[in-house]
């Protein structure tokens, strides 16, 4: 398949815009950017749309999708008996990073809450993303907009380079500002549970909800057998193929075992990358940890072109944004802890 090149930053914007929302249109799949990661596009009212974007990313029938939407009306055309509190966390955290899984509504297509009677929605901040919901005129699913397991796309690069050939075009945006997936937070339980952390932290949701249940899947790795609230943390996922190590210790420590390891790499922060005489890649600084977000992903999919034999990465603390990016480094490590 040709995939088309849709340039909203140095062609005209606004032609992109449309240009996508007609692809969209027409039951075609589009890559397009958000603020968290981007996303592969398609009409959540179209099964056999939303069954090309499983096939194009390889991904497993059973993890269902997130449909974002560009207003708070659209939210009646995919979800009902929407409670008080997920209109109260709307108003605070949308347009955002920010996930609710409410009821869903029969009118959506099967295969995006992949057999739950749930579904997951999401108002993007992202101008683009919004833009062109709305010229679509349709709620769009869209999982991140890279091949199943793979660490996520955070550029319109990263997008291309995993699907180029697989979907109807790719709307070449503005890098990712997040650069971690959306917050994911299921309101059909009671008390509500954090099924997966982002940008909008537990510490900003246990204001709303003081008694919030932390999924036991966000830190540690399934029981074989067991079902869990969020099909999308079975899998093994954001992988680089350099085996990683995710690595909790002092910098002073980090610097001592990856100088003491031959052709291996490291994944550090600032400080202490003077100091590490192998290959290394920085993802940021500790005290910093949007940067250590931002710049994740770029790291992981990196760090293979330097052809190491393993790589440790630096876990920064699990404060705030920190629990996200521990919860996305501990899948890229396959649980491969080390605590020094
Ligand atoms: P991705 O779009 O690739 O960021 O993946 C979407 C994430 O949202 C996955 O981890 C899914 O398991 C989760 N998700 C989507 N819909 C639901 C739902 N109805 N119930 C629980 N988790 C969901
Ligand atoms: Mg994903």
């Amino acid at each position: 398949m040709n995939t088309e090149r849709i340039d909203i930053v140095s062609g005209d914007r606004e032609k992109g815009i449309r240009r996508a929302g007609e692809i969209l249109k027409q039951g075609g799949i589009v890559a397009i950017p958000t603020e968290t990661v981007y996303g592969l596009a398609a009409s959540a009212f179209d099964d056999e749309a939303i069954k090309k974007v499983f096939i194009a990313k390889g991904r497993p029938q059973n993890n269902p999708l997130i449909v974002h939407i560009s207003d708070m009306d659209m939210i009646i055309s995919v979800a009902e008996d929407i409670p008080e509190l997920a209109i109260k966390l709307a108003e605070e955290f949308w347009p955002g990073p920010f996930t609710m899984v409410l009821k869903k509504k029969n009118t959506i297509a099967d295969r995006i809450s992949a057999g739950l009677d749930t579904v997951a929605v999401r108002m993007p901040s992202s101008n683009a993303a919004r833009d062109i919901i709305r010229s679509s005129g349709l709620p769009l699913a869209a999982p991140s907009a890279n091949i199943s397991g793979a660490p996520s796309p955070t550029t319109a690069l990263h997008a291309l380079s995993d699907l180029d050939g697989k979907v109807d075009a790719v709307v070449l945006g503005e890098d990712c500002t997040v650069g971690v997936e959306s917050t994911v937070l299921a309101l059909f339980t009671d008390p509500p549970r954090l099924l997966r952390p982002g940008a909008v932290t537990a510490e900003e949701l246990y204001r709303f909800i003081p008694d919030l249940v932390i999924d036991r899947a966000i830190l540690f790795e399934p029981e074989i057998g067991k079902t869990v609230a969020s099909p999308g943390m079975l899998y093994r996922h954001y992988a680089p193929k350099t085996q990683t190590f995710l690595v909790n210790c002092t910098d002073e420590q980090f610097v001592k075992l990856v100088n003491s390891k031959e052709n291996c790499a490291a994944i550090c922060f600032s400080d202490e990358a003077a100091d590490i005489s192998g290959k290394k890649i920085v993802y940021g600084d500790k005290d910093d940890k949007e940067s250590l977000a931002h710049n994740l992903f770029s790291a992981l999919r990196d760090v293979d072109s330097l052809r190491a034999e393993c790589v440790y990465v630096h876990a920064p603390n699990k404060a705030g944004i920190g629990l996200a990016i521990y919860n996305r480094l501990l899948r890229a490590a396959a649980f491969k802890v080390i605590n020094l």
